[in-house]
């Protein structure tokens, strides 16, 4: 199986109350690659960096085993930089800057392998270029998508034109409320599952995650870490490592779905212990597997016993 991402490759400037981190690589692809490709020998990114891309940044994908050929170097312009600051509550954090540059003239031409690749995640990115790369996919088996409250905002009638060719929505609590229009997360749900994506997850920073998939509701727990430096990037890293047990499964039932937020999870539950994506470069099967199981143990649930009458 193979894996498309196509999102943002960035710097990104990042304030936390532990720290500052200054023009680190980001962007959703690249988040979603590092993590995805822990599951899936062949995931392809397709992206576009600026003139002012460094080459130990562009190595350190190749490092990784990840397939470039899909990663455009413009040299009329500087890469897509964001700026943000987290709160002392992690889950809150402002946007300071966005400065698109080389993104806004992106438009992908895939090499022609891709064409043939099994399943596309619409990493955060313009909705119109999701759709965009979409057209050029043979037949995709699954179609996962990730958006922001940029899009929402900017963009929301293109959005929605994506979401209609999209199996499963990403989106964290306060932008699918966003979508919805709505503040009740169940009603969201069925509200953003009307606009075409068959699966909505909707993920809530520290406190998990929700799947929302046929008739049933699943909830995964957040993993109790003692340190965290650097939220950024926790959605796509948690999209890359669903993605990425889906590619190795092979298949995308209830509950391949289930043990695919599981990994997520744990993928992400990685990467925020370090400022960046530094702490995806070093994982390996051993260490997933463990943290995973760690997972399941924290949402395991003894027998109920039967009430006594009073
Ligand atoms: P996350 O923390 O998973 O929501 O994603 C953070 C990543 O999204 C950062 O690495 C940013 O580079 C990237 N990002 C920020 N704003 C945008 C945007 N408007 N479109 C696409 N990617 C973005």
């Amino acid at each position: 199986m193979s894996i498309l991402a196509v999102g943002t490759v960035a710097f990104d400037s990042i304030e936390t109350p532990f720290g500052t981190a200054p023009r680190v690589l980001g962007g959703s692809a690249s988040y979603l690659t590092l993590a995805a490709r822990y599951f899936c020998p062949d995931v392809r990114l397709v992206g576009v960096v600026g003139r002012d891309f460094p080459d130990d940044y562009v190595q350190r994908f190749r490092d990784s085993g990840i397939d470039l050929r899909g990663l455009e170097v413009d040299e009329s312009g500087d890469t897509f930089h964001w700026k943000g600051r987290y709160h002392y509550d992690l889950n809150e954090r402002d946007t300071l800057d966005t400065q698109l540059n080389v993104l806004v003239d992106f438009e992908p031409t895939l090499p022609k392998d891709y064409r043939s690749s099994q399943i596309v995640c619409l990493g955060n990115l313009d909705p119109a270029v999701q759709r965009h790369v979409l057209d050029q996919i043979d037949d995709p088996g699954y179609v996962l998508c990730d958006t922001m409250n940029y899009w929402i905002q900017h963009t929301p009638d293109s959005l929605r034109e994506t979401l209609q060719r999209v199996d499963c929505l990403v989106i964290n609590d306060s932008e699918a409320r966003e979508l919805a229009d709505e503040p009740n997360l169940v009603k969201t749900a069925d509200i953003i599952r009307d606009m075409g994506p068959e699966t909505l997850i909707i993920k809530k920073g520290e406190h998990g995650a929700l799947l929302f998939n046929g008739d049933t509701v699943f909830s995964a727990p957040a993993y109790p870490l003692e340190a965290i430096e650097d939220p950024t990037g926790a959605g796509d890293t948690f999209a890359g490592g669903l993605a990425g047990h889906l590619a190795q499964v092979g298949s995308y039932g209830a509950d391949d779905l289930r043990r695919g937020i599981i990994y997520g999870s744990a993928m992400a539950s990685f990467a925020v212990e370090r400022f960046g994506p530094e702490r995806l470069y070093h994982l390996n099967q051993d260490l997933i597997v463990e943290r995973a199981r760690a997972f399941r143990e924290l949402a395991a649930i003894p027998k109920l016993a039967p009430l006594q009458a009073a």
